[in-house]
């Protein structure tokens, strides 16, 4: 079994072949409930006309292809009443064929998001954030888990390194990221720290860890000094940085617009010469968290359930 890397130039943790890995079996998996005459369907709901969600909807769109999932598009005006919304959730939740519901965010500020995700059938939530979802985690028995922490947690589980008595500091407690997947590592009777933006002395948790998972939103908070040598680093952050030169100046497109770079929270540099293994942003958690959403979909047509719990 491999243990935590002593060597001062980190193993990268890809996230393309592990997704690829998964992918392969959802598609047979879907063959072979389409022999047995079960569908399995996404239905992903779009508030409005917003063009960052229409390529994130298109790509699904193509994934959803690729693995032999049906997909539809529920396309609502961006003036819809919050009412109106849960209605079509609700209409979506008593329809047999779909198997699960993506409600794309952000929606507009005067619907409560949190009201609407918790309309969504637990059994149908593709994203495991219904609050059923959530609560079953801590029972380690959840329909769906969220979909990010359960990417990160794969790419943990992949390297093989026996997690039991690790310590384990996982930076934001956010409901779908960092409070979920503590509670998945501590499942693994890992010793779990989870640090929030009332930590005292972030560096003191970060330099502890045996595994490091970050998932926060601001590039370059993870610095070579505040990491363990040898430590497994788990970089969940997505950040777009304006591209500068060696002169600090900005780096432009050939229509004059800046150029932009995506980064995660980990100072990936100089953190790789410290770590014993790491995920690159981007290639890291992205394609595998995609992959965990169309999972959902497909484990849950796999069961015979009622439109609500
Ligand atoms: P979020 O809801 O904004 O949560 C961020 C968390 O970080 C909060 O718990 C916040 O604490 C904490 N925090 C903020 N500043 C901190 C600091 N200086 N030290 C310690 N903790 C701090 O974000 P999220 O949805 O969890 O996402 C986190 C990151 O992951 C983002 O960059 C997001 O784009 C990325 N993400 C990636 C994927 C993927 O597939 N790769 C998917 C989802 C999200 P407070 O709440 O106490 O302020």
């Amino acid at each position: 079994m491999p243990t935590l890397c002593q060597t001062m130039s980190a193993k990268l943790i890809e996230g393309i072949p592990l997704a690829a890995q998964f992918r392969a079996d959802i598609a047979l998996e879907v063959q072979a409930l389409n022999a047995q005459g079960k569908r399995v369907r996404l239905a992903c709901i779009q508030v409005g006309e917003k063009p960052e969600s229409l390529l994130y909807v298109r790509n699904q769109k193509k994934l959803c292809a690729e693995l032999g999932i049906e997909f539809e598009v529920e396309m609502l005006p961006d003036e819809i009443s919050q009412n109106a919304l849960i209605q079509k959730i609700h209409e979506l939740n008593q329809t047999p064929e779909v198997t699960g519901i993506i409600l794309e965010l952000p929606l507009p500020a005067r619907i409560n998001t949190f009201m609407c995700q918790r309309a969504i059938s637990p059994q149908k939530d593709a994203e495991g954030v219904h609050p059923v979802n959530l609560g079953l985690l801590v029972y380690g028995v959840a329909h769906h888990a969220p979909c990010t922490a359960m990417a990160a947690y794969q790419l943990i589980k992949s390297t093989g390194v026996e997690l039991r008595g690790k310590e384990v500091t996982v930076v934001g407690h956010s409901q779908i990221v960092g409070k979920p997947i503590s509670l998945m590592l501590l499942h693994d009777f890992c010793t779990v720290t989870t640090c929030h933006i009332a930590t005292k002395d972030l560096a003191a948790h970060t330099r502890n860890a045996d595994v490091l998972v970050v998932a926060v939103g601001k590039p370059g908070l993870i610095k070579a000094h505040m990491v363990k040598p040898g430590a497994m680093i788990i970089d969940v952050g997505v950040n777009r940085i304006p591209l500068k030169d060696k002169d600090g100046n900005p780096v432009l497109t050939e229509k004059g617009k800046q150029k932009y770079a995506t980064v995660g929270d980990v100072d990936f540099e100089n953190v790789k010469e410290i770590a014993g293994w790491i995920t690159p942003v981007p290639g890291g958690v992205g394609p595998v968290t995609v992959t965990m959403l169309l999972r959902n979909v497909t484990e849950a047509a796999k069961h015979d359930h009622g439109p609500n719990l």
